[in-house]
Formats: structure tokens, sequence, C-alpha cells
């Protein structure tokens, strides 16, 4: 396996950065793969040339430019540039790339491209330090995180993703309420600075819950378990206590205007999202996702891309009307989902309850998921964790991404069966997810021309093989 790096036609300056994995087979000699890992993190972008008047990659769109960060995410999906132009246009797809943000290796969310996954990590009051995050963002990266969230919400916040941002390959994503708080107390205001100090570090695209209107609140509590957002638990917090409507819907215009000038997209939050099956498609939600159509709308006439997020807790038989309302109400933005989990009653097993989901939504057309690990709903999750929720989602993606017909999803598929079937191993771990977990599992039996699993008479491949 090495990385390879593929020059740009229309922008001969950019370098898209690929991993090849060279196989031992006359049908499939080779294979490049989407790699989101980078052994040189740095200012990439810095040299690229930017758009006049410092558009927005929508607003470059809409004037039919191709910029440097649209022709990197085509070759990495191994589209023409103009399929990645049109979706931003239309505002099908975002790419999250803050100017201030030049290590970010440009990519596309959108449901005509690979589903993407997104990985959280950020320490608590109760845990965790700077050098851990740092290290927890490299490995989910390495394991193929396409996005990574900093949901920090204890000391040293600032510090923290400043140190995540400098050696971060892809867009980093933040809950910027949760800053706001620590620096003083919850008002507009304290939230504007907090939006600017961190559009200046770099981040590339916020969660923000202004769709959570005073009216919904009495929806949400009159469910099983009320608010389970933390943005949208303040949020509503706030408005009761005081009085007054959301400060994040009623001061949304100059929200867009700070996104614009740094070309953030913004991630309309759910706040009233179900936290468990019972809430699941109620009136609360449905009523906040239609505020989340209306606002996005607003952003998009002022050049800010536009995300949409989705829950949650949803069995399996509601999982298509979330998706059918979401394109409806939302007029085709990107749909990035938490899971959804497909039942409440397995806590430690959640990357299964909520992968099944996710696997589910993503086929129907989410275009980012969001990993839940085992520790959701019981504690901060640690490397080990964000390793399992990371390889779990790869997964799901991958199977949603199988399921709508992406070529090369489906070539590395075939490339994996057939060094399966020819006994290739090094081939076999080469292309799965996870290398080292699969070579290890094989270490234990090590046969070359079968495994311990049915044993040298009862190999079926090994007799489908004599037969030819
Ligand atoms: S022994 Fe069974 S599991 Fe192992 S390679 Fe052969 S058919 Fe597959």
């Amino acid at each position: 396996m090495c990385r390879i790096f593929i020059q740009g036609k229309i922008h001969p300056e950019i370098q898209v950065g690929m991993r090849e994995i060279p196989l031992n087979d006359k049908e499939i000699p080779s294979l490049s793969i989407y790699d989101t890992h980078s052994n040189n993190v740095h200012p990439i972008r810095s040299a690229w040339p930017k758009p006049a008047k410092d558009l927005t990659q929508r607003q470059a769109a809409q004037k039919g430019i191709i910029t440097p960060e649209m022709e990197y995410a085509a070759i990495r999906e191994g589209v023409a540039p103009e399929i990645v132009l049109k979706e931003l246009m239309s505002g099908k797809a975002v790419l999250p790339a803050n100017r201030k943000h030049p290590e970010c290796e440009p990519m596309i969310i959108g449901s005509k491209f690979l589903v993407k996954i997104n990985a959280n990590i950020g320490n608590s009051a109760l845990g965790s330090s700077i050098e851990e995050e740092v290290e927890k963002m490299r490995y989910a990266v390495k394991l193929g995180a396409d996005t990574v969230m900093d949901l920090s919400t204890g000391k040293n916040i600032h510090e923290t993703r400043e140190a995540i941002l400098r050696s971060c390959p892809v867009p980093i994503g933040t809950v910027p309420i949760y800053q706001t708080l620590e620096r003083g107390d919850l008002s507009w205001e304290n939230f504007r600075d907090t939006l600017i100090e961190q559009a200046e570090q770099g981040v590339d695209y916020f969660t923000i819950h202004a769709g959570l209107l005073k009216d919904y609140i009495p929806l949400a509590l009159k469910r099983t378990t009320g608010i389970v957002s933390r943005g949208g638990s303040l949020m509503a917090c706030w408005m009761q206590t005081n009085k007054q409507e959301n400060f994040l819907y009623t001061h949304f215009k100059e929200i867009c205007e700070i996104l614009r000038a740094y070309d953030i997209a913004i991630s309309l939050g759910d706040g009233l999202r179900p936290g468990c099956i019972a809430d699941s498609n109620d009136e609360a939600q449905f009523a906040e996702l239609k505020t989340l159509g209306e606002l996005t709308k607003i952003a998009w006439d002022l050049g800010v891309q536009v995300l949409i997020e989705g829950p949650g807790h949803v069995p399996l038989n509601k999982i298509k009307e979330n998706m059918d309302l979401q394109l409806e109400l939302c007029h085709g933005a990107p749909f990035y989902t938490l899971g959804p989990l497909v039942t409440d009653i397995a806590p430690g097993y959640d990357h299964i309850t909520s992968g099944i989901g996710a696997a589910v939504i993503g086929m129907l057309g989410t275009a980012m998921l969001c990993y839940v690990t085992p520790k959701e709903h019981l504690g901060l999750p640690n490397k080990e964790d964000v390793r399992t929720g990371v390889i779990t989602y790869k997964l799901a993606a991958h199977a949603a991404d199988i399921a709508k017909g992406n070529e090369q999803a489906l070539l590395r598929d075939k490339a994996l069966s057939r060094a399966r079937f020819d006994f290739r191993w090094e081939d076999q771990f080469a292309l799965s997810l996870d290398p080292e977990l699969a070579r290890s599992y094989h270490d234990e039996s090590s046969h070359s021309k079968f495994c311990s699993m049915c044993g040298p008479n009862f190999c079926a491949m090994r007799i489908t093989q004599k037969m030819l």
C-alpha cells in the first residue's frame, strides 16, 4: 500500500493523494482508493488560487467557476469536476473548507457522492487532554473518518481545537454553543464572538440549533426522553427562562454573514431529534425540520452552504419517512444523520444498533453519517471506542455505497472476493476495512490454502477450485 498523487488538469498545482493497493491479480492489478489519511499534513491550499471577491464554493459554483477545491474533490470521487460544480450550485452537496484551514484536503458531501462518515472527539469536564484528543483525531482519520467534530466541553477548548486543526487533513466541525458557555453567559453577543474566534482558527462547519423555536418546547416536554441534544436542551432552557425566541433564529442572517466571510458551512442542528424509539417521527421533530427547511433557503440566498442534521433513534420502518420529509422540506440539502439507532435496548452495542440504521438511511440518500461508539449513552469514548465507531461506520457507509451502485465501492468488493477465492491473503487484508484485525485473526490459524474455519478437507473454495 502506498500513497500516490494525481495532478489536477484544470488546476495543475493540485496533487490529490490516493491510496494505491497493488494486487497480485491479472484482472485487477491495482486499486486506487479514496484516502482520508495523510502522513504529511501541511497547508496545501495556501498556494492555490482563490476565487475572486472571496466567493464561497457555493457562489463560485453558481458563477460556473471550478475552483481547485472542486477539482480536488472530483478526483477523489472519480467523477468529472462539472458534477461537483452542479451539485454545489443546486445546494445538494457541500464542500466544507474554511479559508483559514489550509491544511484541509477538500472533500464533498452529497448524495451523488460516496457516503461520508464523521467521528466525534473532544474532552469533557471529567476527562482527557489536548494530546489525547489530537491522538484520537489522527487515529479516526487514519481509519477513514471523512470529517471530525471537536465537541470539547471541558478545559482548554481553544487550545485543543488549535492543536487539532493544525494537524488535521479533513474538515473540522464544532458546536459553538459549547464554548460560548465556557466563555461566559449564553447570549447572542457571546455566541457571535465565539463564532468569530472559531472561524478565525479555521473550523470548517458549525452545528447551530437555529430551528428549535419557543413554540416547539411544549411538544418536546411531553416526550418519553424530552430533549436529548446538548445544544438543543441549552437553547430551550434559555428560551424558557428568558421568555424569548431562540437568538440563533432571530440573528440567523448575521450568523450567515459571518459564515459567508470565511466560507464555513452551516450544519443546521436537530435540537429536537428523538432520543428514543417512542419519540421518533413525532410532532416536535418534524416541526423543527420544517423550520430547518426555511432557514436553508435564507442561508443559500446569502451564499452559505448547508447541511441538515437528522436523528437519532428511529425504528427501521420509520427511516424512509425521515429521508423523504427531509428531502421535501429542506429542498434537497444534504442530510447528515446520527445513526439512527434502530432500538434502545443495547447500551454497550450502540455502534451496531446505529450502524444498522446508518446503512439504511445512507442507502436512501443520506450524505454523511455521524458515528456512534460503544460508549454512547454510557461515557466518553477512548481511542479504542473511536476505532470501533469509525470501522463500524465505514462499513455502514460502504454498504450504502454498494446499494447505490457506486462503481468504486463495487470494484473494491470484487477485488477482495477474487483475492479471497484465490487464497491471496495479503491482498485480502490490504483491501479490507481493518487490515490489522483481519491479519491478526488469520494468523491464529495461518494456513495458505484454507483456514481453520472449515479445515483442508471441507474448505468449500478449495473444493470448488479443484473443479475448475
Ligand atoms: S476454510 Fe472455509 S472459511 Fe476458510 S477459506 Fe476455506 S471456505 Fe473460507
